[in-house]
């Protein structure tokens, strides 16, 4: 069976194209009802480029991105926005994947009920949330254009999939990019490299996710490891690399970085970007060329990536890893085929993990 992909609906790409924001939403402004701008806590106090086109009941929150989101925090917004505006015109996130997330999750909770930890899986969403659009401000994710939302709910820590999750309307502005933190946007920026590298090298491949994914790869490499020096065009290229990576493991799936760092997320807290970087230094038995390339560009772009961070686990601790890693059974599918648990047993993954 073949997957029968939702996308989003409108995106604008360009330099500036931020203030053409307020045209866009306008037509999905309803009389009486806000609309809700989540913008990353980063921009507090800094003025934003462009011009977001707010109206007077329109609503402003800070999103505070210091953890991963969680559905506690989900829920606190949606249900204060549920009983102080009743109904809202959209949910407009600015920000970076945590910020795009909560934006989305917040969208669909406006539209369903009960609590956000009950739609943490696939397709249990049954009706569509209010208008969505998403402004990436740091690019590297794909959450701008996937159909998920990744949430740390009471019991574990998973996206609600489904065909009523991807914005409406995302707005790619590479000059929201530009002052991105160099360890920040390496780290971010490798989240998309690795997805590429799943992508391409999984068994899950085909023509569409390698016709993405080979551009997405070309210009992750074009950015970290041939240009000497930061640029304009480089935001360009590492906005639209996101952007196609993103689309490339829709269509196919991650494989073992995801698996093995979801478990030291679920653990340590450690976060999405970072966690892949750490776990993929260490891969070189199962991506040799890429580790290379990529310890090359770590090299180059000066970064230091965090050792010795499952040092004095305890034994509990890091079967808690394994099991976690172990449940992500489609990563470790399109990675190592559907002998996969002949290929990857506890033992070697605990060998791994000792290595973080
Ligand atoms: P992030 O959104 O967590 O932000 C990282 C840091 O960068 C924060 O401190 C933030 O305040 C700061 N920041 C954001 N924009 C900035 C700017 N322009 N200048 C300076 N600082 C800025 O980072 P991320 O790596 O983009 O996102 C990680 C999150 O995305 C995780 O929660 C992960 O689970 C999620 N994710 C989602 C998907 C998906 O498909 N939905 C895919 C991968 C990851
Ligand atoms: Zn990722």
């Amino acid at each position: 069976m073949f997957r029968n992909f939702k996308q989003l609906d409108y995106l604008v790409f360009g330099r500036g194209s931020l203030k053409q924001l307020s045209d866009i939403i306008r037509p999905h402004r309803k009389p009486g009802r806000p609309m809700v701008f989540i913008i990353d806590h980063f921009f507090e106090g800094k003025t934003l480029p462009g011009s977001l086109g707010q109206e007077n009941d329109d609503v402003l929150i800070f999103a505070d991105v210091t953890d991963e989101p969680k559905t506690s925090y989900i829920d606190t917004i949606a249900d204060t926005l549920k009983s102080e505006c009743g109904s809202v015109s959209g949910i407009i996130g600015i920000g970076g994947g945590s910020t795009m997330d909560i934006a989305k999750a917040v969208s669909l909770m406006m539209g369903n009920p009960g609590k956000a930890h009950e739609y943490q899986g696939w397709d249990l969403v049954k009706n569509p949330g209010v208008y969505k659009v998403g402004i990436p401000t740091i690019s590297g994710t794909g959450a701008e254009v996937s159909r998920t939302c990744v949430l740390t709910g009471p019991t574990r820590k998973l996206g609600m999939n489904s065909d009523f999750t991807p914005f409406n309307q995302i707005v790619l502005d590479p000059e929201l990019i530009h002052n991105v933190p160099a360890n920040q946007r390496f780290y971010t920026g490798m989240d998309c490299y690795i997805h590429c590298i799943e992508s391409l090298q999984g068994t899950f491949i085909n023509t569409f996710s390698r016709a993405v994914g080979e551009k997405s790869l070309e210009l992750c490499q074009e950015v970290f490891l041939h240009k000497k020096q930061w640029d304009a065009e480089s935001d360009d290229k590492l906005i639209m690399a996101s952007y196609l990576g993103g689309m490339s493991i829709a269509y196919s799936q991650v494989g073992v970085a995801h698996a093995v760092s979801y478990g030291l997320g679920f653990l340590l807290g450690t976060k999405h970007g970072i966690g892949n970087c750490i776990v993929f230094d260490k891969l070189q038995d199962y991506y040799p060329e890429a580790v290379k390339e990529f310890k090359q560009m770590v090299k180059q772009n000066n970064i230091e990536i965090p050792q010795g961070i499952c040092k004095g686990l305890s034994e509990d601790e890091y079967n808690t890893m394994i099991d976690v890693s172990l449940g992500m059974v489609p990563l470790w599918e399109n990675a190592l085929g559907k002998d996969w648990k002949t290929k990857i047993t506890r033992e070697k993954l605990r060998t791994l993990y000792e290595q973080f």
